[in-house]
Order: structure tokens, then C-alpha cells, then sequence
């Protein structure tokens, strides 16, 4: 398959070498030119604009940051729309707004081009493995006609819904994984701040009902003290934003989801955006009075 791909970051990079490594043929671009080196000395090819990719390829997709940015690559001034013709597929795999999601998908239908939206789990690890989960919203078809891309990325691949559900999914995934991430930080610290080794009550939890990957994989680099991202405590904050703004459209109340995003909120506040979304225990020792 002729692949376009676009945003070549921490997770974006990784993807994109797991397509090269299957066989398609993939082009790439970014703003930056040194994000695309890895790509081309692995052998894709460099485009001068996402507009040029999509001239090439039969599926274009976009792995960036937030709804403003997949609108500036998708919609923008030499974006994949002023030069996509009918027939291409676009697939948006960064981590939006629902409503944003189902937007882009109007918008370039009525261009003749196909929109899936496709945002994954599984973090950077996953991302270099190839076992992401993806969930996609959006056509059947164009999702039949993507999957072997997906597969090259994921093991995990469900077609959820119409237009916005994979990102329906996402958001939901983020519920679960931000307070997850809260909570397994909370025990850890409690643990400590009571005088008791908290390696060994993670290593007590991993074997009851308390177990889970996140205790597992983010507890383990938390006593590691690895704020290295991963995940960057921003993107947490932006996706329990994207939960709380939807809760606000539906009427909904998500106790738990709004106090964990207040957590984010105050982890971008007090400087900690850039690192890893489990820096999240140095703000609750702050907040407990333990220096860190
Ligand atoms: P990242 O390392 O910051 O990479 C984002 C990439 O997108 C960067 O290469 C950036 O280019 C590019 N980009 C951003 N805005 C752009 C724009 N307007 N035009 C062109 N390029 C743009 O972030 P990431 O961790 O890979 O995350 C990417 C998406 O995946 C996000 O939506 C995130 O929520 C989601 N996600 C992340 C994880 C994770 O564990 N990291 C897991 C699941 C989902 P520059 O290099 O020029 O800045």
C-alpha cells in the first residue's frame, strides 16, 4: 500500500518504521526536517508538504498532537485536502475531540476523501512493537481497506462505531488510564509516607484484584523514579480536557475524571508538562510535603 505519513514523534516514529519494516511504501513528511531523517534512512521517502504526500499515496495518516493541529495538516493551506482526490483515505490516529473527529470526517467527504478516525493505546512501548490497541470510527470499507496498515501497527484493532467513536473509545481509554495513573501514584506514596517499602507493596498488589498493567509497567518506572515521557503530562491534561468538555456537551457527571483532570491541570501549572505522565507522584509528594 502506497502510505503517507505525518507526525513523527515519541509515538508517530515508531508507527511509521513498522509500516517501512512490512513492505509499504511510505512516504513521510514533518515540519521539522530532522524528525524525518530516522524515517528516510530507513528508507521512506521525504515530501515537501502534506499536500505532496497525498498526491502519492493511497492512504494518508496523521499521528500529531491535538484537533488544531490534524486541522492544519488535513484542511490547512497545502494540506492533504487541496491535493487529495477522491478515493484517498485519511486516518487520524493523534488523540481529538470526538466532535472534532466527526467534523474533519464532513469536511472531507465533501471533498471525496474518506476520514477514519483510528486513535491508539499501548504507549510508546506499544508503539515500537507493533501491539497498539486501535479503535476506529468511521466507513466499513475504508476501514477494510486500512486494516492491513493497521495491522503492521496493532494488535488490538476494533471498528467501533460511525465517525468519532474511536475517539469515543479514546477518551474513555483516558478515563481509565488518567485515573489509573492517579491512583497507583496515591497507594505508592501512601505507602512510603507510612514508613513501608513501597516496592514491596506493588510487589504484594500485583498478585490481587489491585493488580494492573499500569501498577505493573507505570508503578515499577515510578519507584524508578523514570519520568522520562513516554507520555507527557500536557497530552494526559489535553485528553482529560477532551473528557470533560465532552461530559459538558452531554450533560454527564464524571466525579472521578474531574478530579483527576484538575491533577493535570496543576502537573502543567507546576512545570512538570514535559515529563511523563506518572510525575503525577511528584505533585502528590509536593502536595504531601515530601521533597522530591
Ligand atoms: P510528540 O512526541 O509530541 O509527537 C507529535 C508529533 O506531531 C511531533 O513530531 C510534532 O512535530 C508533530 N506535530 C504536532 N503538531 C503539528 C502540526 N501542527 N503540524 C505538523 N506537525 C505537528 O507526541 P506523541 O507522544 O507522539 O503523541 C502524538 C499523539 O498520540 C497525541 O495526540 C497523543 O495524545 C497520542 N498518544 C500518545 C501516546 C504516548 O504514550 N505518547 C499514547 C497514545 C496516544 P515537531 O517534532 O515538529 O514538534
Amino acid at each position: 500500500m502506497k502510505i503517507g505519513f505525518i507526525g513523527l514523534g515519541i509515538m508517530g516514529r515508531p508507527m511509521a518504521l513498522n509500516l517501512l519494516r512490512a513492505g509499504h511504501q511510505l512516504t513521510v513528511w514533518a515540519r521539522r526536517a530532522e524528525s524525518m531523517q530516522p524515517l528516510l534512512d530507513a528508507g521512506a521517502s521525504a515530501a515537501a508538504s502534506p499536500a505532496a504526500l497525498a498526491e502519492v499515496a493511497d492512504v494518508v495518516i496523521s499521528m500529531v498532537a491535538d484537533a488544531p493541529d490534524v486541522e492544519q495538516v488535513m484542511l490547512g493551506e497545502q494540506g492533504v485536502a487541496s491535493a487529495g482526490r477522491p478515493g484517498l483515505i485519511a486516518v487520524d490516529m493523534s488523540t481529538i475531540r470526538p466532535a472534532a473527529a466527526r467534523a474533519m470526517a464532513a469536511h472531507l467527504l465533501a471533498r471525496g476523501i474518506d476520514f477514519l478516525d483510528a486513535p491508539v493505546s499501548g504507549g510508546e512501548v506499544g508503539a515500537i512493537a507493533g501491539t497498539l490497541s486501535i479503535m476506529v470510527g468511521g466507513g466499513v470499507a475504508a476501514f477494510e481497506t486500512v486494516r492491513p496498515a493497521f495491522a503492521c501497527m496493532g494488535h488490538n484493532i476494533v471498528h467501533v462505531g460511525d465517525s468519532g467513536a474511536g475517539q469515543v473509545a479514546k477518551a474513555a481509554n483516558q478515563i481509565v488510564t488518567g485515573v489509573g495513573v492517579l491512583t497507583v501514584a496515591e497507594a505508592l506514596n501512601f505507602a512510603a509516607r507510612s514508613g513501608v517499602d513501597p516496592a514491596r507493596v506493588r510487589e504484594a498488589l500485583l498478585g490481587g484484584f489491585a493488580y494492573s498493567k499500569i501498577l505493573e509497567n507505570h508503578g515499577q518506572r515510578m519507584l524508578d523514579r523514570n519520568f522520562k515521557p513516554g507520555f507527557k503530562s500536557w497530552m494526559h491534561q489535553k485528553d482529560m480536557n477532551i473528557v470533560m468538555q465532552s461530559a459538558h456537551e452531554l450533560g454527564l457527571c464524571l466525579p472521578v475524571s474531574a478530579a483527576t483532570a484538575q491533577m493535570y491541570n496543576a502537573m502543567v501549572g507546576s512545570g512538570l508538562g514535559e515529563e511523563d505522565s506518572i510525575a503525577i507522584l511528584k505533585l502528590l509528594e509536593r502536595l504531601s510535603g515530601v521533597d522530591s
